[in-house]
């Protein structure tokens, strides 16, 4: 029968052949860096104390059906005072349509979809480089996708001429996503003044400015910092949308916990926006689990555990900040002929450290380092027990 004779594998997911390939080395000093979520400085991923605590509070609760629509719009609440601010007016007047997602990727996920059904005119602007699903969401979404300018590969740092042309030349009423903070892969994010900027041509243009913030915290260690760029759009009158994950700033990947929001002129059309969300929800999955939502509201609506929670981002924050020291000063005491300040000029998980394809094969091959072929090094793989190898290996396959 030759019903799916015509169907060939997909090509693997590039994170995915990174992990592949260091399970399957047998060296005891092999180095995972393709690792997007964070891991303690032993290499073991971390529950963080705040999710045990909730854990431990929602013990024997029950998922009654009539509880689970409340847990749900009270983690959505919470999630959005995260980047709109505490007191933002826009939660307190209701001027938003928000939904539980499936982590980040199911936030963008329907996002897209919703895009499309309401403005299938459209074009969605994504940074280059950006998160590699991001192309897939919007393709499956079937959305056309267009680069801006983001990165200097000269520089390491941000085209901020180019991605400014590039607002500017998009057709009016364009969708741009941006990374609000921590920027995956290459760690660069606009100053404040560019942000600033960033969001005077989009005025000017009227694009609809989306935010994926997946790593709230993660640039700065401080939440409300992280979120200084939407605030910035907000200021400036912008609807805007946003994606936020759970999944890297609480810890809890496999739990799936996120948010969409999009902001509305007022209450009334932030339900309308809401319905539909939720009616293209329940087409593709029905409804998001309710566990992971638990936690987080938990947490984020009881002061004691937010506090903890807080601390703990900070916590995970200083680690990669001290392992991104550690790496820069250990190159540059090997006499490295290359500058490697850039190692802590970017903010986030990752270092996009401009290795070539075949320096990245070469760190595979004779070191057991393992990282995406973009040369992205994510920071939560260094450890103080292997720092010093890797950045002898790196300054190997670069002298
Ligand atoms: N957006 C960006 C920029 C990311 O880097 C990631 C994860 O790597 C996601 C979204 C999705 O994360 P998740 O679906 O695990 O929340």
């Amino acid at each position: 029968i030759a019903w799916w004779d015509h169907v060939l594998p997909a090509p693997k997911d590039p994170i995915f052949c990174v992990t592949e390939a260091f399970h399957a080395d047998s060296s005891p000093n092999k180095i995972n860096l393709g690792v997007g979520a964070y891991r303690d400085d032993e290499g073991r991923p971390v529950v963080l104390q705040c999710v045990r605590e909730a854990e431990a509070r929602i013990a024997g609760s029950r998922f009654l059906e009539s509880n689970s629509a409340a847990v749900s719009s009270k983690m959505v609440e919470e999630s959005v005072k995260l980047v709109f601010g505490q007191d933002s007016d826009v939660v307190n007047e209701g001027r938003f349509a928000g939904v539980q997602a499936l982590s980040g990727t199911g936030a963008c996920r329907l996002f897209a979809e919703f895009q499309r059904r309401f403005h299938p005119e459209s074009r969605i602007y994504l940074p280059d480089p950006t998160w590699s699903n991001h192309h897939n969401i919007w393709r499956d979404a079937q959305v056309p996708a267009k680069n801006y300018h983001y990165y200097h590969p000269d520089s390491k740092g941000l085209n901020f001429s180019a991605l400014i042309d590039d607002i500017k030349n998009a057709p009016d009423g364009s969708f741009f996503l941006l990374h609000p903070c921590a920027h995956n892969p290459t760690g660069v994010d606009p100053t404040e003044d560019q942000w600033k900027e960033i969001s005077y041509q989009c005025k000017v243009k009227n694009h609809f400015p989306f935010f994926d913030m997946a790593y709230q915290g993660f640039a700065s260690g401080d939440l409300e910092k992280d979120a200084q760029a939407i605030r910035i759009f907000l200021e400036d009158g912008h609807l805007i949308g946003c994606a936020q994950s759970f999944a890297k700033n609480m810890g809890l990947y496999e739990h799936r916990v996120g948010c969409l929001s999009i902001l509305c002129n007022d209450s009334k059309q932030g339900a309308a926006v809401r319905s539909q969300l939720q009616q293209i929800a329940s087409a593709m999955y029905g409804s998001p689990p309710v566990h992971g939502v638990l936690l987080v509201s938990t947490i984020l609506s009881n002061p004691d555990m937010k506090s903890l929670w807080i601390e703990e981002v900070k916590m995970m924050l200083y680690r990669i900040q001290k392992m991104r020291t550690t790496l820069q000063e250990s190159l540059e005491n090997l006499d490295s002929p290359l500058n490697w300040e850039n190692i802590t000029k970017q903010v986030g998980l990752f270092f996009f450290s401009g290795l070539t394809p075949n320096q990245v094969e070469q760190l595979a091959r004779e070191f057991h380092i393992y990282m995406t072929r973009d040369g992205r090094i994510s920071m939560s793989g260094v450890t103080t027990g292997n720092v010093n190898y890797l950045a002898n290996a790196i300054h190997e396959v670069t002298r």
